[in-house]
């Protein structure tokens, strides 16, 4: 099969040929695979708004990929450039990954043509009400057909608003919560979703550090992310969680953090909240700040000396004019697409490891997985067995008591703890994430004709939605 490293492709086609590369690695009937390759439908809406007088005009997309289990997943994003190619290949790749982590779900995917600095809060409520009834209307959004979810440009407050307007259009609905995930606490959301993409990246690259074979592939050492050189590019959500959870949990150095308006450097390692709150204060810029080395060209910093570099922003920031001269040993992709197709040819060619989006990013559908079943079950993880594994730690501790043994004091307040909401979720994804590199690591090594992680995890993904269809009764 060509591989075109001599030239970019869009970003729909690179996932598509992604997709070819792991439908090779199988046995799928050609006319199947074509059919899980495409998106199934899409819709696009024009609906106008009243915006300070005049009447705007904005357009979306929400694009099924696939629904060979329902409801169809994916967030919805709010960007300047969004398209409906680029909303098709995040369909697609929402279809994979919660494949691959078994999340039981459709692949989907929400965009939403605007720049929201550019309108206040009570036209942003109004813009994002009018699209969610646009969908609403047309059977895109509801807890048994598709569940969007926070994306880029978009968080709690819009999630909010749409379960709201949902809500409101179907009020004999039992399980409207369960319409949206990514809601805040108060309305229906759960515990550890908004840090989840970030703390499942990190619970991705440490299931890495565990396995020797993998790191030694990668020209790296030891067993955990202790004193790793890392950059950031992209301190949003998801690469805020990752950075912080990796500084405060794994004791890596964060040696770069990349933003639109300049990098800041410090080999000695950034102080990541310290940096967040003046990004926070300072109209999300990091230009300024004082207790690091500033560079304004910050995608320069992308070819920095580093162990671990984590893309967590947008696509492409990786690609055929500066693959060459990255010099990080492995890359894990926070964002969904941030290397071509043509960079991760030529970053085999370095011995460049990459850990992709298909897996790497999954923790926050995981989660809102955790958010939907918490939504449909009507209550709130651990609140039947709480309490009711604390009492049986206690007998526990007063048993080995009794036999003249004493429980140290710091064993003692630990096991005393039943789980809550928030240490469920994320044992649960830390399990899933676990697994996940476990299925892939497995699939790459004892392939020849797989390549990379992203063949294996592809492979993997396509494997089981070809099992549903294939089930559901589309051929013997
Ligand atoms: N937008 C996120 C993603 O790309 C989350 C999707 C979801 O939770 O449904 O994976």
């Amino acid at each position: 099969m060509p591989l075109p490293a001599d030239k970019e492709v869009s970003f729909r086609e690179s996932v598509n040929l992604c997709c070819d590369l792991a439908m090779a690695t199988l046995d799928i009937p050609e006319g199947m695979a074509k059919y899980i390759r495409n998106v199934n439908n899409v819709y696009q809406v024009r609906f106008p708004v009243k915006i300070k007088g005049e009447i705007e005009t904005f357009i979306g997309w929400r694009a099924v990929h696939s629904d060979h289990k329902l409801p169809a997943k994916g967030g919805i994003r709010f960007a300047p450039n969004v398209n409906q190619d680029e909303v098709e290949a995040l369909a697609a790749l929402m279809s994979y990954k919660c494949s691959l982590v078994d999340v039981p779900f459709g692949g989907s995917k929400g965009g939403l043509l605007i720049d929201p600095r550019n309108y206040d809060r009570d036209e942003m409520e109004r813009i994002t009400r009018r699209f969610a009834f646009e969908l609403i209307q047309k059977d895109y959004i509801g807890s048994g057909t598709n569940v969007p979810a926070p994306d880029m440009g978009t968080g709690q407050r819009e999630m909010a608003w749409i379960v709201s307007t949902y809500a409101a259009h179907c009020p004999g609905d039992i399980d409207h919560m369960g319409c949206v995930t990514g809601k805040p606490v108060t309305m229906g959301g759960i515990r550890g979703r908004v840090e989840a993409t970030g703390r499942g990246v990190v619970f991705g690259l440490r299931e890495f550090f565990r396995h020797p074979e993998d790191v030694k592939r990668a020209k790296l050492e030891g067993n955990s992310l202790e004193g790793k050189k890392v950059i950031i590019q992209g301190l949003g959500n998801v690469g805020y969680y990752t950075a912080s959870i990796l500084q405060e949990e794994d004791g890596a150095k964060i040696v770069a953090i990349l933003e639109w308006d300049g990098a800041l450097v410090d080999p000695k390692g950034l102080d990541v909240n310290d940096v967040f709150q003046y990004k926070c204060d300072n109209k999300g810029g990091v230009k300024g700040y004082p207790r690091a080395e500033y560079v304004e060209d910050s995608k320069s910093l992308l070819e920095m000396e580093c162990d671990i570099l984590i893309p967590a922003a947008m696509e492409a920031v990786i690609n055929r004019g500066n693959a060459a001269k990255i010099k990080a040993k492995l890359i894990g992709e926070a964002a969904n697409g941030p290397v071509t197709f043509a960079a991760e040819t030529v970053l085999k060619e370095k011995g460049v490891v990459i850990i992709p989006d298909v897996y790497l990013n999954a923790g926050g559908v995981t989660v809102s997985y955790f958010e939907w079943i918490k939504n449909l079950s009507h209550i709130r993880f651990g609140r039947m067995n709480r309490r009711y594994e604390e009492g049986q730690s206690q007998l526990l501790i007063e048993a080995i008591e009794k036999t003249g043994n004493k429980v140290p004091v710091e064993l003692v307040e630990k096991l005393s703890q039943g789980a809550d909401e928030i240490a469920l979720v994320r044992s649960g994804l830390d399990d899933t994430m676990r697994k996940a590199f476990q299925d892939i690591r497995e699939r790459f090594w004892s392939n020849e004709k797989i390549p990379n992680y992203r063949t294996a995890a592809m492979a993997i993904a396509i494997e089981k939605i070809h099992t549903s269809y294939r089930t559901m009764g589309i051929y013997p």
